[in-house]
């Protein structure tokens, strides 16, 4: 079968190499014609494990072509799938414009019958508000069925080839049964595929997503808790996580939820519910929580080194999460914002997104090394954000000799705390307890001896 997908972005590109693997021909289509012509020459434009490997192979197979000719697409393909960006335009107000625009270039060019599939993210009502366009601009009949996307960056290739669901809404028995043949491979490996209307479909994405907001921001919470009274959050989280009905995942403390996800789509949740007259007390609770963490742990690093003016930090990891280059609304970019904000000198390392950074933030104290022992050097404190993999095999004798001051920031956990402390570190872990954080005063000694 010939199927587009419309939006060459983290989701377009992951879904378009993954349904070429299935044995689909696929023409990708976007309107930027510079990622269109890398694309062709074989280059990937955003760090995703096993991409680069999964496009090559289904290029080489003929299923996989790229290109800005959304017309042939729409000739071409029966089933168009738009997977094209809903960044906000206002808080909790998704942008429609590109998904509008994708939909009057398809009513455009159809000749007849086709199932546009809305992978993009978007609000409740959006799926029956699309097909209402497509019924002003055309004669032509055509469905659409929605179909979210759940793929997690840094492991998204597996993501969509085994999902832990695949989720259909739509009131066309025939367009769900085009979708629902799409997605044969994974009746093999028994993906449970819902099907519902379209609204409910909408809504399981955006509760999916407030729903692992909320699970972040609880165990955030918690961690503050276990410094104060000295437990080890990860004790507690993998008692919680045991229990069947809260499950591990999505238990571990950090600066907060981020990426281009969580965020926008919790406050799109909020707003959806306000326009519907349902408070949804929760799910804002967890927004106004999550602002609070990135700053909850700066002032751990105040506490010990009082006014951080003057001060030169080594931030460890900027992309949102691991195995992504990807710094839309990462927490680790705001916690160097704050930084730069107190005075400090940012020196920023990242295996993945220093480019991205670079691109989004520019400050004359803010400056990128591609090591991260010379990000290090000359550092009063370190701060580690992101939890790459390749961090925790760094060794804490080895920073603590590049910098100048004694103060490690460990706001994923990465280290051994004790490890760290033997390396002659001040270790501040994220809720890891009395024993494993040092009090005040020993910091403030320990600093001012350095
Ligand atoms: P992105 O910004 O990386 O990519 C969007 C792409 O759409 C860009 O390449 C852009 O050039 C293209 N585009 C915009 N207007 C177009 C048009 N008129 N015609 C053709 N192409 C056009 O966005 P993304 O991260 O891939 O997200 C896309 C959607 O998928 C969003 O709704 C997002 O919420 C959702 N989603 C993303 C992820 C993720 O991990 N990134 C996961 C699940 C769902």
């Amino acid at each position: 079968m010939n199927v587009a997908v419309i939006g060459a972005g983290r989701a377009g590109l992951i879904a378009a190499a993954g349904l070429a693997d299935f044995g689909m021909r696929v023409r990708c289509v976007d309107i930027d014609e510079t990622k269109i012509a890398a694309l062709t020459r074989g280059s990937v434009p955003f760090h995703e494990p096993g991409l680069m490997e999964l496009l090559d192979k289904n290029r080489k197979a003929d299923r996989l072509h790229f290109s800005t000719d959304l017309a042939e697409a729409v000739e071409k393909c029966l089933v168009l799938f738009i997977a094209v960006g809903t960044e906000e335009v206002a808080p909790g107000k998704a942008n429609l414009a590109p998904l509008f625009a994708v939909t009057r270039g398809i009513a455009k060019s159809l000749r007849e019958y086709r199932v546009l599939v809305i992978k993009s993210t978007v609000p409740v009502g959006t799926a029956k508000a699309v097909l209402a366009e497509l019924g002003r601009l055309t004669p032509i009949v055509c469905d659409v069925v929605s179909n979210p996307e759940f793929l997690r960056e840094g492991s998204a290739i597996e993501n969509f080839l085994r999902p832990d669901r695949v989720i259909l809404g739509g009131n066309s028995e025939q367009a769900l049964a085009v979708v629902r043949d799409i997605y044969r491979p994974l009746y093999l490996i028994e993906t449970p595929i819902f099907t519902t209307d379209h609204e409910t479909a909408e809504l399981i994405k955006y509760a999916t997503n407030a729903y692992l907001a909320l699970k972040i921001t609880f165990i955030n919470e918690i961690a503050n808790l276990c410094d104060a009274i000295g437990s080890d959050v990860h004790t507690v989280a993998k008692a919680l996580g045991s229990d069947k009905r809260i499950g591990p995942k999505f238990l571990h403390p950090g600066p907060g939820f981020g990426g281009s996800c969580l965020p926008k789509d919790t406050r799109v949740l909020v707003n959806t519910g306000e326009q519907y007259g349902v408070n949804l007390r929760t799910v804002a609770a967890a927004l106004e929580t999550n602002y609070f963490q990135c700053r909850d742990v700066l002032n751990k690093l105040k506490n010990v080194l009082g006014s951080l003016e003057g001060r030169t930090i080594c931030v460890l990891g900027l992309a949102y999460k691991p195995s992504t280059d990807d710094v839309r609304e990462s927490r680790a970019m705001d916690f160097v914002g704050l930084l730069l904000e107190e005075g400090a000198t940012v020196q920023a390392h990242d295996p993945a997104a220093n480019g991205a950074a670079a691109a989004l933030l520019q400050h004359e104290r803010l400056n990128f090394f591609n090591d991260p022992y010379e990000a290090a050097s000359g550092a009063d404190a370190l701060a580690v954000l992101t939890e790459w993999n390749e961090f925790r095999a760094l060794g804490p004798t080895m920073l603590k000799r590049a910098m100048r001051g004694a103060v490690l920031l460990d706001v994923r956990n990465v280290f051994v705390p004790e490890a760290i402390a033997a390396a002659g570190f001040l270790y501040l872990g994220r809720g890891r307890g009395a024993k494993l954080s040092v009090s005040v005063p020993e910091i403030s000694n320990a600093v001012a001896s350095r």
